[in-house]
């Protein structure tokens, strides 16, 4: 039986990857439903590739132009938010890849969630927004959350054949992304275009420029807590420029494993399609022998408060690190187009978590709330 896919975010880096393996692997795989923002061209171009049943663009005014396009496929087109939160519940979905970009990732998520879906979850803003919701109702309807993130990947490999009791400490790796040998004063007046130069990964320009500022790395701390079910203090961040060891465990025995490849996200996405099977992939190979230095140092919270500011977000827990995000997201937004500096980021982002009304047990309607209120406080402080 082959499994049939959602995927939320299909134009972006991890959708066309996803698309690379089931192109690969078409006795396997088959698209059942394709969405993207607003990239109609890329869009309509995938959709005329994988026969889907459904294509959705999220951004309504793209309908007309999406439609026009695809008038000689067999296939429905839809528009907007609502219908990407419904499409992931269709009874032929069997795996829903959420690899839409930020906070945009969440209802649809969650509506996966509901409906009992296998997600290979790459939208970790989904986890950091309301990660204790996402376990809560993935618990209730047996939905696995499998990581496609290469560090999380990379802990989950790590513990097949484990239980989790024995988790002494995840070891967190981070590339520390282009700024890492920077001074404070050389990181004040960083361009985007220089953010956007990441020395080992290509990835979207949203999570780039969240790898330079490590904002990206606090978000996995999250991640990590709410997908491994351990507490943020056994959680230990290392740089390690080289990005060979994706991540690893040290377990109460002291046994540490870990799991090493070239960065190559193809990796993780395939094993979270496949998974508990792994099978053959013709992705670039580790040469251990040309892997000269493999060098992990501690991070500097100085030059890097994002990551701070994430451990704090997660210790204050309700509704913060739904403001770490939402923040996070404007500044991120303003220091591409320009206008705001890249060390501001932080400052802005923790002004805003300091403003914002703590809900200790927020429910759905309250991460919403805090989003937009968020934002707004966000935007002013710009
Ligand atoms: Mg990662």
């Amino acid at each position: 039986m082959k499994k049939r896919i959602c995927i939320l975010g299909s134009t972006g880096s991890i959708g066309t990857q996803t698309l690379d393996i089931v192109r690969a692997n078409p006795d396997r795989f088959e698209v059942y439903a394709l969405c993207a923002n607003r990239s109609v061209e890329l869009l309509s171009e995938q959709a005329q590739e994988f026969h889907p049943e459904v294509v959705c663009i999220a951004d309504e005014q793209y309908y007309e132009p999406l439609k026009t396009k695809l008038s000689s496929l067999d296939c429905k087109v839809w528009a907007g938010a609502n219908a990407i939160a419904d499409v992931v519940t269709f009874p032929s979905v069997d795996i829903v890849v959420a690899a839409m970009v930020g906070y945009a990732g969440l209802k649809p998520t969650i509506e996966a969630v509901k409906a009992g879906k296998t997600i290979a979850l790459a939208n970790k803003e989904t986890l950091v927004v309301a990660g204790e919701i996402i376990c809560e109702l993935a618990h209730k309807h047996h939905a696995p959350i499998l990581p496609v993130d290469s560090e999380h990947s990379a802990i989950f490999q790590s513990l097949a054949g484990e239980t989790h009791s024995e988790i002494e400490k995840i070891l967190l790796t981070a590339s520390g992304g282009p700024f890492l040998n920077y001074s404070l004063d050389q990181m004040a007046t960083v361009t985007a275009a220089e953010a956007l130069k990441h020395p080992n990964w290509d990835m979207g320009a949203k999570i780039t420029i969240d790898s330079a500022s490590m904002m990206n790395k606090g978000f996995e701390v999250i991640e990590a807590k709410w997908l491994f079910g351990v507490p943020v203090e056994k959680i230990q961040v290392l740089v390690h420029p080289q990005s060979i060891v994706h991540s690893a465990v040290q377990f109460t025995d002291g046994a540490v494993k870990a799991q090493l490849g070239a960065p190559d996200m193809h990796i993780p996405i395939q094993y979270a399609l496949t998974y508990p099977e792994r099978i053959a992939g013709d992705f670039p190979r580790l040469d251990l022998f040309k892997t000269r230095d493999l060098l992990f140092q501690e991070p500097d919270l100085k030059r890097f408060p994002n990551l701070g500011l994430a451990y704090e977000a997660t210790r204050r827990g309700g509704n913060i690190p739904c403001v770490l995000n939402a923040a996070n997201e404007v500044v991120n937004l303003a220091f591409r187009e320009g206008k705001c500096g890249f060390l501001q980021m932080s400052d802005i982002i923790s002004a805003t978590m300091d403003k914002i009304e703590f809900i200790k047990k927020p429910i759905y309607e309250d991460y919403v709330q805090t989003d937009t209120i968020a934002r707004r406080i966000a935007n002013e402080l710009l």
